[in-house]
């Protein structure tokens, strides 16, 4: 009886211990949230923005300063994309909490070096576009070194994550191959998008953004730039109008009825929970979207 007792004892205490050791992962977005819980489903993840917001722009609230400071490791973009607020959850949460930047493991398109961002002008990256996650190839590298990074950290499950980041690596390859085939109508089309959300979309499959509805990277639309847009785009229509889902549709809608377009609001990030599947379902509907093109 005693015996068994103590069993349960040590057995429990295995279980309250493994429980609050588990690896914590502060994901700044929804994609790198799902890619730690591909490559180490074990961890407990909290992600700190959704696909209905502006990544550029969050609150630092108390509840993500208290996360930040709980976890082992922070997953975020980089490249200027959280200089809002990432930086003040750092200093608030008192202890300095390793970071990943996907942005440091992939050449970034659009450099615009000695560029600034301020509230006057703008969400301006100077390092390159960090919408990085919208070109397949390139969340493949990030994966793969998020696998070392998570293996080299987490050396218990060093075999299993690297196991995981190869299972993740064929599905993610024979994805690409797919979806570049069902692209392959879409190259050359044109688009008017706003901001550089796609940057990278575009610039793998051969389309180009011909306008952009923003009149300085990150400042809401305008009616004089929308006119002129207008003026512009009248004797060179583009294939549609892009939006991001987080984005105000309404300079959007304003352009599409002039110019009879087709407006496309596309995610721009897997939905807060995804599970496994969840990035390769997100970029299989980014391409089904793209058959709405004219
Ligand atoms: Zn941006």
């Amino acid at each position: 009886m005693v015996r068994t007792a103590s069993k349960c004892l040590a057995a429990a205490l295995l279980c309250v211990s493994s429980a609050t050791q588990a690896f914590t992962v502060f994901a700044c977005e929804p994609e790198w949230a799902a890619l730690t819980r591909v490559l180490l489903p074990s961890a407990k993840v909290f992600v700190a923005t959704h696909a209905g917001q502006d990544p550029h722009h969050i609150e630092a609230r108390p509840s993500l300063i208290a996360q930040l400071r709980s976890s082992d490791l922070a997953v975020c973009t980089g490249a200027s994309l959280e200089s809002g607020w990432l930086p003040m959850l750092q200093e608030r949460a008192g202890r300095k909490v390793p970071l990943f930047e996907a942005a440091d493991h992939v050449e970034l398109i659009d450099p615009q070096p000695g560029a600034i961002g301020s509230p006057w002008a703008g969400d301006v990256h100077a390092e390159g576009n960090p919408h990085l996650h919208a070109d397949p190839r390139k969340l493949l590298e990030v994966a793969l070194a998020l696998s070392t990074e998570l293996q080299q950290r987490v050396p218990a499950e060093k075999a299993a994550i690297a196991q995981r980041g190869q299972v993740f690596e064929s599905a993610w390859r024979a994805g690409i191959a797919r979806w570049q085939g069902q692209a392959a109508p879409l190259k050359g089309k044109r688009v008017a998008a706003q901001h550089s959300s796609f940057g990278y979309l575009w610039r793998w499959l051969g389309i180009t953004q011909l306008a952009d509805l923003e009149p300085k990277p990150g400042m809401a639309p305008t009616p004089g730039h929308l006119q002129r847009l207008l003026d512009g785009l009248k004797s060179q229509p583009p294939s549609g109008i892009v939006l991001t889902s987080y984005q105000d549709p309404r300079a959007g809608r304003w352009l599409q009825e002039r110019l009879n377009l087709p407006l496309l609001v596309l995610p721009s990030t897997v939905p807060e929970e995804a599970g496994q599947d969840g990035l390769i379902l997100w970029m299989d509907g980014l391409l089904a979207a793209l058959g709405g093109l004219k």
